[in-house]
């Protein structure tokens, strides 16, 4: 987390780069001001709220044996993990439902630990009453919270959308970092798996779950930047080429569920040149001390849209 600034404040250039910051640009320059150099925070939401339960439920539904990540074990996880969220600082003392204890163990959320690292501890905290807020405990507005995360898991066993006893992902939460010239890139693939063909091949996946519906063929590809990013990182910074990039809908089916692309060398250059392309524009941007507004249809959801000049 970073230090809050006062305001009128502003914020040098960062080095260090990940692949939403650089979708903000992609979208609009003067958000990416608002959010990266004026260090403008947007609020958290009920649907922010919801995504990071289910990344949450998502990510440690693996931490069961093969055989045991059931619908029923996934579903166990929802009110522990809202649990962890809104509460991330509890005590040992404090905790007595086995599944919430588990979960805090793998997940390194007790307050002895969290103590150690004062940035990440606040961050937690500040995010956790924001969730408290929006839907206070005993809410009506937390039980729709967890009761759709229990949807989402439901309808992913149920439509069959991967078979998730029969593989154990290479990692979760996968941390990729590496230099693109000046810049450093970096984020976090949430699971990557590895699959070895009949001819003794490893084929590499990066998937990324989705809480909202697949996109329309037309928006697909646009949905893939980040993913790309990710692919490409892990290319230069492990030597490993993704054959396939996933994003997996939990709301989908067997059919939809699944949305892919294949990564070739073809796609690495173009990511590479694209990401280096949006570096230099932010670069020039910095230096001109201008960031041009882009009106579009997604200004409608901007939470900056007050403030901006192209509303003004
Ligand atoms: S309202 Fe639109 S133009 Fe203004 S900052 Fe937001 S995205 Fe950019």
């Amino acid at each position: 987390m970073e230090a809050s600034l006062q305001p009128g404040e502003r914020r040098a250039l960062p080095t260090r780069l990940s692949p939403s910051r650089a979708s903000d640009f992609k979208r609009c320059p003067k958000l990416f001001e608002y959010k990266t150099i004026l260090g403008l925070s947007t609020p958290n939401t009920v649907a922010t709220a919801r995504g990071t339960l289910f990344h949450l439920v998502f990510e440690h539904l693996f931490d069961f044996p093969r055989a045991e990540r059931t619908r029923e074990n996934a579903r166990s996880l929802v009110s522990p993990g809202w649990e962890l969220l809104t509460h991330p600082d509890k005590a040992d003392d404090e905790v007595s439902d086995p599944m919430e204890r588990r979960l805090r163990d793998t997940s390194g959320l007790w307050i002895e630990l969290l103590e150690a690292d004062t940035w990440d501890l606040s961050s937690k905290l500040e995010r956790a009453a924001d969730y408290r807020l929006l839907a206070p405990s005993g809410s009506q507005e937390e039980a729709n919270i967890i009761s759709q995360v229990e949807q989402l898991v439901d309808n992913y066993f149920e439509k069959d959308i991967e078979h998730v006893q029969d593989f154990d992902p290479h990692g979760r939460e996968v941390h990729v970092q590496a230099q693109l010239g000046d810049l450093t890139v970096h984020g976090y693939i949430d699971r990557l798996d590895v699959h070895q063909t009949q001819s003794g091949e490893e084929h590499w996946f990066i998937s990324d779950y989705k809480t909202g519906k697949p996109p329309q063929a037309q928006y697909a590809s646009e949905s893939f930047f980040g993913m790309r990013v990710y692919a490409l990182l892990l290319e230069e910074e492990r030597g490993i080429r993704p054959h396939k990039l996933r994003l997996v809908y939990p709301s989908a089916d067997r059919v939809t569920g699944i949305v892919t692309e294949v990564v070739d060398e073809a796609l690495q250059i173009r990511t590479k040149s694209q990401v280096l392309q949006i570096w230099e524009e932010i670069k020039t941007c910095d230096t001109q001390e201008h960031w041009p507004t882009k009106k579009a249809k997604l200004c409608n959801w901007c939470h900056f849209q007050e403030q901006c000049p192209a509303f003004a």
